[in-house]
């Protein structure tokens, strides 16, 4: 990838020391979508690969992977599919408990929101320990899905994820690192 595109993309994403808890660098895409030219280029650089190829549906996890979702399911003329939390869709669900740093998290999926063999590509704003990711894989495969890739604007590979799902079998793609 373009080292210019990185480091453009890079400078885009606002980046909020100990939130939301101390410690923590909270880094924000929401500067990114608002710039016209960041957000078109992310998107673009991250469908790049799939142009072309078949893709049936794309699955945003909530919530910020509902936006980018939506403009690569655009991209490539895919379906979307929401992976929502818990008790948000309002038809028959296949749910799955997944771990957080404190805690655990459930999160769904509409029973028919993906055939049998349908190729999908997972999508969300970031991947850190890859505990989200690695959850969807497993709802959106116990679906029946052959995931495509997982793609992620931010990757923070010094917490395992992209690792993890790539153990897994899944082809990540992300465009941006913090260490
Ligand atoms: P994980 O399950 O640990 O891979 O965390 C990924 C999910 O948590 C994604 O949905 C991210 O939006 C969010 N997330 C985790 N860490 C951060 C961070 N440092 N900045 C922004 N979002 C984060």
């Amino acid at each position: 990838m373009d080292q210019r595109l990185i480091t453009d993309l890079k400078a885009a994403i606002r980046s909020i020391p100990d939130y939301p808890k101390p410690g923590v660098v909270f880094r924000d895409i929401t500067t990114l979508l608002g710039d016209a030219r960041a957000f078109r280029r992310a998107v673009d650089e991250l469908v790049h690969p799939f142009a072309g190829g078949r893709v049936d549906k794309v699955a945003g996890i909530e919530a910020r992977g509902f936006i980018l979702g939506g403009a690569i399911a655009h991209q490539l003329s895919s379906g979307f599919v929401p992976i929502r939390k818990k008790g948000k869709l309002p038809h028959e669900t296949v749910r799955i408990a997944y771990s957080l740093e404190y805690g655990v998290d459930e999160m769904e999926i509409h029973t028919d929101a993906i055939g049998q063999g349908e190729r999908v590509i997972l999508v969300d704003d970031l991947i850190a320990t890859g505990g989200t990711a690695v959850a969807a894989t497993q709802l959106l495969r116990q679906m029946g899905a052959n995931i495509v890739a997982a793609c992620f604007i931010i990757d923070l590979p010094d917490l395992g994820g992209a690792k993890k799902l790539r153990d897994l079998g899944v082809e990540v793609r992300s465009l941006v690192s913090f260490e």
